[in-house]
């Protein structure tokens, strides 16, 4: 159970460069009031820690079904099947497994000794303007201990991103911004039905709390930065779009951990049988309404002409906006650098 110095945390990401300034370490809360369709994170959800198997490096050697002895898994022609009812997430079958197919998300943690692990990047913080990001899920669901955290890293001088839905009670937001340096609100859909179709809730709470959020930033020289996630043939419409002058993108760098190439297509790219892992340094594509078209970059190695990644990018960007506008693209690169 949650309680005030207790809480749930999905994940902990060290040394983002995303959701906020600087070099951050991002903390993922479990539990979540929206029910989105397009949701990546489903298993940040639930409110106990969740087992999670990823089909693509499973070898499917079944070991994790003799290690259970509580018998949760069993194979079927979908794959591995988990009875999540009777899992306890005590981890065992992820010990077992020999190609880390298995993982538990979520971990209770108790607020001390939280506050000291993101302590421990304070120097990247201080060096870089950066600090914690708390996201979800919806971190305020956990208000308590939310609280207790931001507090904690306030008394230390550690700046702190609010990442929040804004679907939470108002007295928490009041609680809370005190503690909180920038606030990051993601408003989905601006028309209410397609939100409730889109993410379960009406948009009705989100939008007050909006607009609660940002007086008290302005009156007290906070930042806020409202973000809309543009998903085709959901929010990516004219609508959604007209009132969104600037986005910001992140496009994360890999480290293939396995590639093999299997042939080379007609549209000259090849086809390949790869495994890979995102890690933290992302370079920041900006893409703004603008009176024409113009690509920029901050490093001249990048290629910006006709036949550019980046030409493509904008292209298919452009191609996917219902209507017609001109963009310009920034392309921030920090992987050269
Ligand atoms: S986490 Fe424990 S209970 Fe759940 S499937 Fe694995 S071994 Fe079984
Ligand atoms: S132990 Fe791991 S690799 Fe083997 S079947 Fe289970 S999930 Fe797949």
């Amino acid at each position: 159970m949650v309680t005030e110095s207790r809480g749930l945390i999905f994940k902990i990401e060290r040394m983002a460069t995303d959701d906020g300034p600087g070099i951050r370490t991002t903390i993922f809360f479990n539990y979540c009031p929206l029910n989105c369709i397009w949701c990546h994170n489903p298993e940040s959800i639930p409110n106990k820690p969740q087992l999670q198997w990823l089909d693509y490096k499973c070898i499917g050697c079944k070991s994790c079904i003799e290690a259970c002895q509580e018998q949760v898994l069993s194979f079927n022609g979908d794959g591995l099947q988990i009875d999540r009812e009777k899992c306890n997430s005590c981890g065992d079958c992820t010990e077992a497994c020999p190609s880390t197919a298995l993982t538990i998300l979520g971990e209770w943690w108790d607020v001390e000794k939280l506050f000291r692990e993101i302590e421990k990047e304070k120097i990247f913080f201080t060096k870089t303007k950066g600090g914690i990001t708390v996201s979800g899920g919806e971190p305020t669901l956990q208000s308590i201990f939310l609280l207790n955290l931001l507090k904690l890293c306030k008394q230390n001088e550690i700046s702190t991103a609010l990442d929040t839905c804004g679907y939470s009670n108002k007295i928490i937001y009041q609680d809370l911004l005190p503690y909180v340096d920038i606030v990051l609100l993601d408003i989905k859909e601006i028309d209410p039905d397609k939100h409730k179709r889109y993410t379960g809730v009406n948009n009705e709470r989100i939008l007050e709390n909006a607009k609660f959020i940002a007086e008290y930033i302005e009156r007290n020289e906070k930042k806020l930065w409202i973000r809309t996630p543009l998903i085709p043939k959901y929010t990516a419409t004219d609508e959604n779009v007209k009132g969104i002058d600037t986005m910001e993108f992140t496009a994360p760098a890999k480290i293939n951990l396995y590639l093999k190439v299997l042939s080379k297509r007609e549209d000259g790219y090849h086809e390949i049988e790869t495994l890979f892992e995102r890690i933290s340094i992302y370079d920041r594509l900006i893409i703004e309404k603008s009176e024409n078209t113009s690509i920029k970059c901050n490093e001249p190695l990048v290629p910006t002409g006709k036949d550019s990644l980046l030409r493509r990018t904008l292209d298919s960007f452009c191609g996917r906006v219902p209507e017609k506008y001109n963009f310009k693209i920034h392309l921030e690169n920090i992987l050269f650098n």
